[in-house]
């Protein structure tokens, strides 16, 4: 049995990923609207309706921006963690909210989930690792440094989607205000180029068939900076390069099938 993996759009506009098996399908945050969403999942022909869950990280509106539509009208489960359900101020009694925590498994249909807590100013936020059917996928965006259980809960990736979210030089001159720029680089904001590529040379245990970079700032990246930076790490590495995808905003990831 395969699993399919598609990061539908990654970036402060909007995150949503789109992991299925046969007989299991759900999405990890729901940033876009239902009709972009549906737009999405029909270009890689899924439809919305076969969508069976949404697992949320965090209660950023990046995040959660589809969570109240899609729940209402597909009549599906939210998985959550408790304070981020708080702070959405949505009625946890009108939908189908499950609560979720770091460190605490659970089990959607064919999928195992493995919540774990990553560095981030949000209330409850989460990186998820999914197991199903041999094949492991992280999704780790939104923190503001790598802390050693990630690197711990990240290895032996078969998928690693994982936050490349800045280059320092152009967010210190870049549009942001002062108080958004070190927010954004604080150790509760977003990871850089320079360490996301510290953590591929010097942390990466190199297992990941498919290396996705997530959460690319449209204003404050560069797609060929954050390209140069990684796959310097990787050649430094004597690692495959053509692992290497970059994820986008506006547009679904290649499809990646196991
Ligand atoms: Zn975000
Ligand atoms: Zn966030």
């Amino acid at each position: 049995m395969s699993v399919e993996i598609c990061v539908l759009g990654s970036g402060s506009g909007g995150n949503c990923t789109y992991l299925g098996t046969s007989k299991t399908r759900v999405l990890v945050d729901a940033g876009f609207s239902m009709k972009e969403t549906a737009r999405r999942l029909a270009s890689i022909n899924i439809p919305l309706e076969s969508i069976q869950a949404l697992v949320i990280s965090h209660e950023h509106s990046d995040h959660i921006h589809g969570v109240e539509t899609l729940t209402k009208n597909l009549g599906i489960p939210v998985y959550i963690a408790p304070a981020a359900l708080d702070a959405m101020r949505i009625d946890a009694t009108k939908y189908p909210f499950e609560f979720i925590r770091a460190g605490t498994s659970f089990t959607i249909g064919e999928i195992e989930v493995h919540p774990f807590s990553i560095p981030h100013d949000s209330i409850e936020p989460l990186a998820f690792r999914f197991d199903t059917s041999g094949i492991r996928t992280c999704v780790v965006t939104d923190l503001g440094y790598i802390p050693e259980l990630v690197k711990q809960r990240v290895a032996g990736s078969h998928c690693l989607i994982f936050e490349a979210n800045h280059d320092l030089d152009m967010l210190k001159v870049g549009p942001y205000p002062w108080f958004v720029k070190q927010r954004v680089m604080s150790r509760h904001g977003h990871l850089s180029n320079d360490a996301t590529a510290r953590f591929f040379e010097e942390d990466y245990d190199g297992a990941a068939e498919h290396v996705l970079l997530a959460h690319i700032s449209q204003k404050n990246n560069h797609p060929d900076i954050v390209r140069m930076s990684i796959l310097q790490a990787f050649e430094k590495r004597g690692l495959p390069t053509r692992t290497i995808q970059l994820t986008s905003q506006s547009e679904p990831s290649r499809l990646i099938r196991f």
